[in-house]
């Protein structure tokens, strides 16, 4: 049947999903296309998780230069330099890239640079130049974007993290709307490279769904560096003034005066002018692709992945549900991508780790439940006199014993997540946890220590 189409499989956006799906579809030996309209990587290599992750670095030296007289180094005058760390970055970035292309093509598959719209069950069109291409199945792998505020007096002046990881200029002050992800790892990263930084945020407490007593350990940390982080406030309206400086104007009536206003207020799903209509591809109400448990569309030949849907939105669960795509349609094996226990990290400074359910959602799901915590100062901070306690807690069901939840606040917080997320996948228990030897001196022996 393939025979009568141009491919196997189109893939539209070149991103952490429709890379790995191309691929693993071209080693299957399926006749692949895929097309990006802007840069392959998408937005985790491009304007995410990467050049993020670096600023993260950036950023951090400011309290190691702090931390290292404590151990009786003389730091001398340190001084940063914006646009070296943009251009290093950009130089990754690049290299990144071309990494995926070079594995893009060595996987065999077709290569295409450009927009691709939808035309039908088994057609899409290249929007430049209106070629079409045929194929047995389609993936939406097209990721999302940036929010912006329609209902915002002055948004247009505003910034997202995409302007951010391009600025001409380091901002001397700067205001951040959210209190996710995005908003929270900007703030610790502006503020670590000596910005003013203030945080609004809508609700009672940052990073809405995370462990509440975690949120709020972190909430005090960050005050305690000096980011002005308000909860219970909006942004009203964001005004030009002379000079190019913004004023934020508070709904509590304040008016903060700044040279950047950066919003992070959720990201939404690439679907417009798509062709999904003409595709019959049916749009959730927010304009994300709806899919059934194996990410197939509405229509069945065309499958949906990663940010586009808005399940989860993180690189290895794009990943993962590229993979269960490859499964369930070129290997006879139908495969449902599995949400259960996924961990997470926020890079804040200092960092959160994450996995399995928070004391609250145990609370609901469990008649009994048993917390552990640890409260500490880690060894680091002693003689470098840093005040930032380290915050570890583990969430168990009282009645099997099984560890559902661990929770990370402090120094490498995500990479100790990953590890915890192991364990809580395959069940453990806290006996699990109390019968492994510790390893000494370390932050993460904490979590076979707790009684
Ligand atoms: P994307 O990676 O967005 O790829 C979609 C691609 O499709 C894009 O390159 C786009 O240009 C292209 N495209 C769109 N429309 C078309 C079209 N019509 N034709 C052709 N091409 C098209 N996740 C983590 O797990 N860890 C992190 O630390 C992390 N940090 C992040 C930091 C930031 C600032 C942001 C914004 C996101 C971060 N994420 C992080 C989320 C992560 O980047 C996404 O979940 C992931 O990139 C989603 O992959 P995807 O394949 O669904 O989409
Ligand atoms: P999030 O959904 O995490 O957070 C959006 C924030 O904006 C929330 O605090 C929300 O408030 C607030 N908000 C929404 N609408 C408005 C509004 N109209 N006015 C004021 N505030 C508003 O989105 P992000 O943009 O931070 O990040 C997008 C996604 O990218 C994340 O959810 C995550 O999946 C991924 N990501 C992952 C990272 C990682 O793994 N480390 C890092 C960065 C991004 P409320 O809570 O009240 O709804």
């Amino acid at each position: 049947m393939s025979e009568t189409y141009d491919y196997d499989l189109f893939v539209i956006g070149g991103g952490s999903g429709g890379v790995r799906a191309a691929r693993r579809a071209a080693a299957l030996g399926k006749r692949v296309a895929i097309t990006e309209e802007y840069r392959y990587g998408g937005t985790c290599v491009i304007r995410g998780c990467v050049p993020k992750k670096l600023f993260v670095y950036a950023s951090k030296f400011s309290e190691d230069f702090e931390d290292a007289r404590g151990y009786g180094w003389t730091v001398g005058e340190t001084r940063f330099d914006w646009p070296t760390l943009i251009a290093n970055k950009d130089r990754e970035i690049d290299r990144l890239e071309q990494a995926y292309r070079t594995n893009l093509e060595k996987s065999g598959a077709e290569i295409l640079v450009g927009r691709a719209v939808l035309e039908g069950p088994h057609t899409v069109r290249m929007t430049d130049d209106d070629r079409r291409f045929t194929a047995r199945h389609i993936l939406i792998a097209v990721g999302g974007r940036a929010n912006p505020h329609p209902g915002l007096p002055g948004a247009e002046h505003c910034i997202t993290s995409n302007e951010a990881f391009h600025l001409a200029e380091l901002p001397k002050a700067i205001v951040i709307v959210g209190g996710g992800y995005i908003a929270v790892e900007f703030a610790n990263i502006f503020h670590g490279l000596g910005v003013a930084t203030t945080l609004i945020y809508r609700g009672k407490e940052i990073l809405q769904g995370f462990d509440d007593e975690i949120r709020h350990e972190l909430h005090q940390a960050m005050v305690r560096k000096g980011i002005d982080l308000r909860c219970e406030e909006l942004v009203t309206e964001v005004e030009q003034r002379e000079g190019g400086r913004l004023a934020a104007h508070l709904a509590g009536g304040e008016v903060l005066e700044v040279d950047q206003v950066m919003l992070a207020i959720g990201r939404k799903a690439n679907t417009e002018n798509l062709g999904c209509e003409t595709a019959g591809v049916a749009l959730d109400a927010v304009g994300a692709v709806v899919v059934d448990h194996y990410s197939r569309t509405t229509t069945p030949s065309i499958y949906a992945i990663g940010d586009v849907t808005h399940r989860l939105q993180l690189t290895p669960v794009a990943i993962h549900e590229a993979m269960c795509f490859i499964e369930t349609v070129y290997r006879d094996r139908p495969t449902r991508p599995d949400y259960e226990s996924v961990a997470t990290a926020v890079f804040s400074q200092p960092e959160i780790g994450t996995v399995g359910l928070t004391e609250a959602q145990a609370g609901k799901a469990f008649p009994e439940v048993e917390i552990y915590r640890a409260r500490f100062r880690p060894m680091r901070h002693t003689l470098a006199g840093r005040d930032e306690p380290m915050l570890m807690k583990l969430v168990v069901d009282g009645a099997t014993r099984r560890v559902v939840g661990a929770h990370v606040l402090g120094p490498d917080a995500g990479e100790m997540s990953q590890l915890l997320g192991i364990a809580v996948k395959a069940g453990v228990t806290k006996d699990d946890f109390d019968r492994t030897m510790a390893v000494h001196p370390t932050m993460a022996e904490e979590f076979v220590t707790m009684y």
